[in-house]
Formats: structure tokens, C-alpha cells, sequence
């Protein structure tokens, strides 16, 4: 078996896959290693905004209804005595319509997609650990290198040459032994539980806004409805505007007899607020969305953790990159990571290309892989900044009553706001709305 390639990508979910993807397009030998085996649950809203469908378009994914791909026309928002449609604008740089698709079939076709480009995604691997070269040698990394590990940072000698990784069974279990696996550039697309990051020592950081969500799937006559719903009144005990939380309920219809039906809050410095999520969601359907007609739940509730404006960072180390939720690109305006991960392995991607020009010069080589830190921030930093002072404000209930009772519906306010809550919006020209976003994000500072 082979286990030296040109990128060595550990984790293929979206990111991961869409990593695997492009660098193979450009001609790169890629191994990636994925954990489990498709098709395999993912935690998830299923939901994909224009932005992901644009992130589908660049990557050739084909989006047929006939293969599940439900589309849908915009939100649909739900609160304060409103119920508002706000259908997806007519921009030049984003679709007008969003999809959904389970994740168990969205992220398996993914992969399928990467390996006929050319890459060899491997089911049932798990990655363990880093291999660093230091001044000193290699070593591998564990609990008692971990200070050599923290030493793998940007512009220092330290740098990942490799993984070590074990094969599993389809429940999961690890049943081979430990394999190297070398290469000069690894993608750390782990997900959420940035097992390799942490192994480096690179932790979360605690002014960076956090989210809990749960999901179910549920029966329902309006399966194939297009539009995604959101439900802004979630509350903890009592009905009353102090008891309001940050977060929004979801029902995405899935076209298969079933929406995907699930409920996040938001934290804004990453602090665990002790809420029973799957008690908030019962409540919330007890009282909401009875025109659903909510039939039969199908599988259990299940929750995680939701890592928001780039909350994992620096996002290249020497040797390595974090792509996706490993680096806490979810956007906090609104839960959504797909596309942020996606738009992240592309990014990656150029910057191998650049790196690979560089040749054999390391101190051009290295700059160039840098750029993708550089890249990401350019692309995102100020929005993210933005939705941390938004995370901040609706943690106040009073805040968070007020926009929902008195903003949902201005049509004015609201041809803003739903720009801003979607990340869809014209970057250059557009109507005043998408001048006033773009002028808000690049005068944000990017951290
Ligand atoms: C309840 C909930 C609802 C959400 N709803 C939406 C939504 O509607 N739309 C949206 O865009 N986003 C949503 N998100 C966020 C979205 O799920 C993530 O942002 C997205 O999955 C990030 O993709 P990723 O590739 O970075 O990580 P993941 O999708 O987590 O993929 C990581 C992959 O790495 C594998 N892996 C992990 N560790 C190892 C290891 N050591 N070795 C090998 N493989 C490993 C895992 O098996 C997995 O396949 C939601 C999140 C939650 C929790």
C-alpha cells in the first residue's frame, strides 16, 4: 500500500474531500484518509445556501432533483407574531436558489467526485497522530511531546512531515496497526474535534463565539416544500422576552418524506451555557410548527459542537493546514459551515499551487503555503469580525426580542439583514444593500 503522496488530507468530509478534489484536479498525488465508512451520518442542518450551491458549482458537482438534491427559494422566518418569506436575491455572483441533501449522501458523493478527479480516498483510517521534524529529528506526537509539538508554528524550523494512522472496522473500531504516512504538505480537515491542532497545542480561542445544535429527522406531508424555515423564538422556561435565547429553530424540508428538523443556540465567547438542547427542541415543537403536521421521528436527536469565526487558529503551520471546522470557519451569523470549508480547500489548493512553483527554494515554498492563513482572512476575517459583535448583541434576550419583533417586518431593514444573516451579497456593485455590506466587511478588522 501506498503511503507517500504529494498531500496527505486526514478527514473527508466537506472540506476534506473538497481538498482531495481540487489538489487532484491540479495534478496532485493525493492520499486522504476518512475515518469511518460512507455512507455515514453527520450531525447536520442538510441545508446549503446560494453559497454553497456556488461552492458546489466551482467544484462540477452536478445538483440533480432526480438524485435528491431538493432546491428551495429562500427563507422562510418565523417570530414575533410574523411569518415572513424572503426569497434568495437575484445576485451576479450567487445562485438564486439553495439545496438540501442528507449528509449522509451529500458527503459520500463528495468523495465520489474527489476520487474521479484522480484521488485516492481511503475509507475506515484513522489518523492518530502527527510526525514532526525538528531540529532535533522526528518524533511523533504524544503526550510527552507535546512541548516539542507547540513548537510547530509559523516561521520556527518545526515542521509536520507526516501522519500515523490505523486502520478501522465498520463500527468504528481500530483493527490494523500504526501506518506512516509521509508527505510534504498534510490537510488537517478533522472536523470539530481538531484532534491534530490540538496535538500541536493549538487551542480554541475563548473570544470566538461557539454554537450547540441538535437534529432529528421528521416525518412530514410538506417534504417537498422549497423554502427553508427558521424559528427565531427559542426559549428556556417561561415565554417572556428575558427568557428569549440566541439561536433559531429549523425545519428543512428533505423531499424524501422527511425534514431535517433541529434547533442551535449561540454563545459568544465559547462558554457552555448548561442548556438541554433536545429538552429546548421538544418544547419548541410543543409549541411551533404544528402546519408541519410533524409526524413519526426517524433516528434519534443528536447534537454537536459548532466552531465559529476562525475560533482555531493559525490556520497553516509549517507542514500543515486546517480546513473547515478544524479552523472554526463556521459562520456565526447563522450556523453555516459547508460552504466555508468547501471555499477553504479551494483556497488551500491555490496555495499549494504556488507553493509548487516555488521549487526548491523552502523560504518562497513556505511563504506561499502561508498565504492560504493570509488568503482566508482576506475572504472572511471581516464578516467573521462582524458576527462576533452580533454573536455579542443577541445574547441580550431584550436585543434579541427586539430585532425579532420590530425588524422581521421592515422591508428596508430586512433587504439588509437578510444579506448580512446569509453571506449572499453582491462584493462589488449590487444595490445599496450590498455596498453597505461589502463597505461594513472590509472595514471590519479580520482577526
Ligand atoms: C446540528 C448541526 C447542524 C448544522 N447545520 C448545517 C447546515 O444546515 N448547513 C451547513 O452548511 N452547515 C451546518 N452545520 C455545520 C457543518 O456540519 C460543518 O461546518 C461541516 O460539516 C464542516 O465540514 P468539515 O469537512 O470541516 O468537517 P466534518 O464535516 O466534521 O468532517 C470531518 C471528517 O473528518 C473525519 N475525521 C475526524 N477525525 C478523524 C481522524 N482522526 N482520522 C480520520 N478521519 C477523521 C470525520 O469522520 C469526518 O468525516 C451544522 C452543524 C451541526 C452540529
Amino acid at each position: 500500500m501506498r503511503t507517500e503522496a504529494d498531500v496527505i488530507v486526514v478527514g473527508a468530509g466537506p472540506g476534506g474531500a473538497a481538498a482531495a478534489r481540487y489538489l487532484a484536479v491540479e495534478g496532485f498525488d493525493v492520499i486522504a484518509l476518512e475515518k469511518s465508512h460512507y455512507p455515514r451520518e453527520k450531525v447536520c442542518g442538510d441545508g446549503l445556501t446560494p453559497r454553497a450551491v456556488k461552492e458546489l458549482q466551482l467544484i462540477g458537482l452536478e445538483t440533480p432533483r432526480d438524485e435528491g438534491w431538493i432546491p428551495n427559494r429562500g427563507l422562510r422566518m418565523v417570530g414575533g407574531g410574523h411569518r415572513l418569506e424572503f426569497p434568495w436575491h437575484d445576485l451576479e455572483s450567487f445562485p438564486d436558489y439553495g439545496l438540501s441533501l442528507p449528509r449522509a449522501q451529500f458527503d459520500h458523493r463528495l468523495a465520489q467526485h474527489a476520487r474521479a478527479a484522480g484521488a485516492d480516498v481511503r475509507e475506515g483510517w484513522h489518523v492518530d497522530s502527527l510526525i514532526v521534524r525538528d531540529g532535533d529529528g522526528e518524533f511523533v506526537v504524544d503526550k510527552d511531546t507535546a512541548e516539542r509539538a507547540a513548537a510547530v508554528r509559523p516561521g520556527g524550523e518545526a515542521r509536520v512531515v507526516g501522519v500515523i494512522a490505523r486502520e478501522t472496522d465498520e463500527k468504528g473500531r481500530k483493527v490494523g496497526d500504526p501506518v506512516e504516512h509521509r508527505a510534504p504538505l498534510i490537510i488537517s480537515a478533522d472536523g470539530v474535534s481538531a484532534r491534530l491542532a490540538l496535538g500541536l497545542g493549538i487551542e480554541r480561542k475563548v473570544n470566538r463565539p461557539m454554537g450547540v445544535a441538535v437534529r432529528t429527522y421528521i416525518e412530514t406531508p410538506r417534504h417537498e416544500e422549497e423554502w427553508m424555515e427558521g424559528h427565531l423564538e427559542i426559549w428556556s422556561g417561561e415565554r417572556g422576552s428575558s427568557n428569549l435565547l440566541p439561536g433559531y429553530g429549523w425545519i428543512f424540508p428533505l423531499g424524501d418524506g422527511t425534514a431535517n428538523v433541529g434547533l442551535g443556540t449561540l454563545s459568544a465567547k465559547g462558554t457552555p451555557s448548561g442548556l438541554d438542547h433536545r429538552a429546548l427542541m421538544r418544547d419548541w415543537l410543543d409549541h411551533s410548527a404544528a402546519d408541519w403536521e410533524l409526524g413519526e421521528q426517524v433516528g434519534q436527536i443528536k447534537g454537536a459542537a459548532i466552531p465559529m469565526a476562525f475560533n482555531r487558529q493559525p490556520h497553516y503551520v509549517p507542514g500543515m493546514m486546517l480546513v473547515g471546522d478544524s479552523g472554526g470557519m463556521v459562520n456565526p451569523f447563522n450556523g453555516e459551515g459547508i460552504a466555508y470549508a468547501m471555499q477553504a480547500a479551494r483556497r488551500a489548493t491555490e496555495a499549494a499551487v504556488a507553493a509548487r512553483a516555488a521549487g526548491n527554494d523552502d523560504r518562497a515554498y513556505q511563504a506561499a503555503l502561508a498565504s492560504y492563513a493570509r488568503m482566508m482572512k482576506d475572504d472572511l476575517g471581516g464578516y467573521y469580525s462582524l458576527g462576533r459583535v452580533f454573536a455579542t448583541l443577541i445574547e441580550h434576550p431584550t436585543v434579541m426580542s427586539i430585532c425579532v419583533k420590530y425588524g422581521l417586518p421592515r422591508p428596508l431593514v430586512m433587504e439588509f439583514v437578510s444579506r448580512l444573516l446569509a453571506d449572499v451579497y453582491e462584493p462589488r456593485g449590487g444595490n445599496w444593500s450590498d455596498k453597505l455590506l461589502s463597505a461594513l466587511v472590509r472595514i471590519a478588522p479580520a482577526a
